[in-house]
This record gives C-alpha cells, structure tokens and sequence, in this order.
C-alpha cells in the first residue's frame, strides 16, 4: 500500500456511513488525518469516544483545512451541510457526499459552487439497516460499489480531482463507476428504493393483520418476512428523505411494477401455473446472476450471519 490518498478529509455527519470512512481510511492509510463533525452533540462525542478522527466543534473548524470533505448526513439536511461547508473550504479542495439519491444532491451542492471548490458527488453502495457511530465498520465498502458523478465537461483540474477522489475509494476497496446522475437515481430507484418500499408496505400490512391473527405473524415469521423486516427497520429519516428526494424515478418503477403485480395477480386467479412458474424461473435467474456478479453469497441467510459477527 503507498502513501495516504488525502492529508486530511472531514467528515460531515458521523453515523453508519461517515464512520465507516473513518474507520476505513485510517485502517487503509486512505487519509493523514480526519476532521469530525456532527450536528448531533450525542453523535459527535461517541465518534470522538470510538477515536474515529479529531473532533471540531463546529462545521467551519471541520472543513477549513481539509483537501475532501465527505457529507454523510441524510439527503435531506446536503444542501445545509453542503452550505456551510463549502463557505469555509479552501480552494481546490473537494466536496463530496455520499447520499442515496444523485439527482437533488448534485444540484442543490452545484447551485452553492464556490469558485475552485470541486464538487463530485458519490454514493457508496454499501449499508446496513442500522443507524449512528457505533453502527459503522471498517470492511462495509470491501468489494462494493461506489458511484461517482461527477459533471461532465470540467477542466484538467476537476478531472484530477475526480481521479484522487476514485483513487480514495478504491483504498477503502470499492470498486468505482462514473455515471450520470439521473442514470444513478433510475437504476438505485429499482435495485434499492422500491425495495425498501415493498418491505416497509409489507410489515404495514402484516402489522394490520396481527390483530387478525393474533400475534401469529410474529410467532410463525419465516424467512421470508423476516428478511422485509430487516430492511423496514431501516432509518426513517433517510428513508423519507430518499423518496421525497427521487420522486419521478421511483414513480415510474412503481408503475411497471404495479403492472407486473397485475399479471402476477390474474395468473393467479386463473390458475395460470405456466405463468407462475415462468416468472419464478426468471427470478431465481436473476438471483444466480447476482451471487456469481460477487454482489451476495449462496450461504443459507444471505451470510449475514457472519456479516453480523464482525
Ligand atoms: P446516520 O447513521 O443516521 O448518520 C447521519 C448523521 O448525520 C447523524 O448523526 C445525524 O444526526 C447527522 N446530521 C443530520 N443533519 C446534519 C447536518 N445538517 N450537519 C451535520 N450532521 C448532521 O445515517 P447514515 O446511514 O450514515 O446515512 C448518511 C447518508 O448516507 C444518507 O444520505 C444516506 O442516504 C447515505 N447512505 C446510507 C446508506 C445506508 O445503508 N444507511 C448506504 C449508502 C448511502 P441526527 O441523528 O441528529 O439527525
């Protein structure tokens, strides 16, 4: 491993995501030193506690003198924290962030451009359902995506800029891919948001039926509905952020999926099994793909198990 990729990042915002840099980029030698700072007084002491970097007590002290700051809050609190950081940020330093939507972020950091500050907005595609400083570890971007979407068109400077950014996470063992932001939202739109929507649409309706049922959804839970409650006990608030936030592509999938759920809906009341059948194959397909693409394991659980362990 060479020398450290940054001399000193600041990380905005120390939970699940933030403290996982923080975690990584010391363990992988990815930065010299680690500014900290959360608007969450609770937050701010743990990370301080946990020794995930040196901890200002204000945005402005966070950022002045770091060559990237990283935003980890939730999509909706980018524009704030992307206000007050890149007022203090010194020239041709970076701004990134790392929320689940691409669209919003980029233009609300892009309509704060402060001359020779270079924003590249990032979204590392890695997580857990749990929240905060303790929750963060240093593997969590092992293997895993991390999208970048830079602007298209920028000079020589914003091109290396966007190089040394790749090149840092990378370090922390992501794989890197540049994308539009747009592209971004549409394809997390399928292979994230609407999931996490199904989960916290079946729990509702499950919930509903406890008092039907008499506890048994809860007593009898197989893994099935397991699996959706792991993903519903999600934050709340990134949640709600994240679709407020990606609007018009979580529409449109919401739409061929309603359509798909029909079809589904009529081969079962017509007693379509070819159709069923059919579906189920493609799926479970799919679902081969994704374990031979390195995106999941073929252990029993998803190997969470083990994930859980560490
Ligand atoms: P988290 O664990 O809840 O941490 C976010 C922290 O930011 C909290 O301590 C929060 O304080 C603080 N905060 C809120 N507004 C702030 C502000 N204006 N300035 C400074 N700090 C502020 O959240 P997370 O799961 O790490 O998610 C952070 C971002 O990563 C989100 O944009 C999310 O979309 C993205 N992301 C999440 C995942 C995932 O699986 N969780 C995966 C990839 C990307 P309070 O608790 O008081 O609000």
């Amino acid at each position: 491993m060479s020398g450290e990729i940054f001399d000193r990042i600041a990380i905005v915002g120390c939970g699940l995501i933030g403290g996982s840099i923080a975690r990584a980029a010391k363990e992988k030698n990815a930065a010299a030193a680690i500014s900290l700072f959360d608007a969450n007084p609770a937050a701010l002491g743990r990370a301080g506690d946990l020794g995930l970097g040196e901890i200002r007590s204000t945005l402005a002290e966070a950022v002045r003198d770091a060559d990237a700051v990283f935003l980890c809050v939730p999509v909706g609190a980018m524009r704030e924290a992307g206000g007050g950081s890149i007022a203090a940020m010194k020239p041709g330093a970076i701004l990134t962030d790392v929320g689940s939507v691409k669209g919003s972020v980029a233009k609300d950091l892009r309509a704060l451009a402060a001359p020779g500050v270079h924003i590249i907005p990032g979204h590392p595609i890695a997580g857990t359902e749990k929240s905060g400083p303790d929750a963060g570890f240093a593997s969590l971007f092992e293997g895993r995506w991390c999208i970048l979407t830079p602007e298209s068109g920028g000079d020589a400077d914003y091109k290396a800029a966007s190089d040394q950014l790749a090149a840092f996470w990378e370090r922390l063992g992501s794989k890197v891919e540049r994308m539009d932001a747009q592209r971004h939202d549409l394809v997390l739109a399928v292979t994230s948001h609407l999931p996490h929507l199904i989960a916290y649409n079946i729990v509702a309706t499950a919930h509903d039926m406890e008092n039907v049922t008499d506890g048994e959804v809860v007593k009898f839970s197989a893994a099935g509905f397991r699996d959706f409650t792991r993903i519903a006990a999600s934050d709340p608030t990134m949640w709600r952020d994240v679709f407020l936030n990606n609007k018009e592509a979580v529409l449109e999938v919401l739409g061929r999926f309603d359509d798909d759920l029909t079809a589904l809906r009529k081969a079962i009341r017509n007693g379509d099994g070819q159709k069923l059948f059919d579906v189920f194959t493609h799926a479970r397909g799919i679902r081969r793909e994704i374990i031979e693409a390195g995106q999941d394991t073929a252990d029993a659980n998803f190997g969470r198990d083990k994930d859980e362990k560490k």
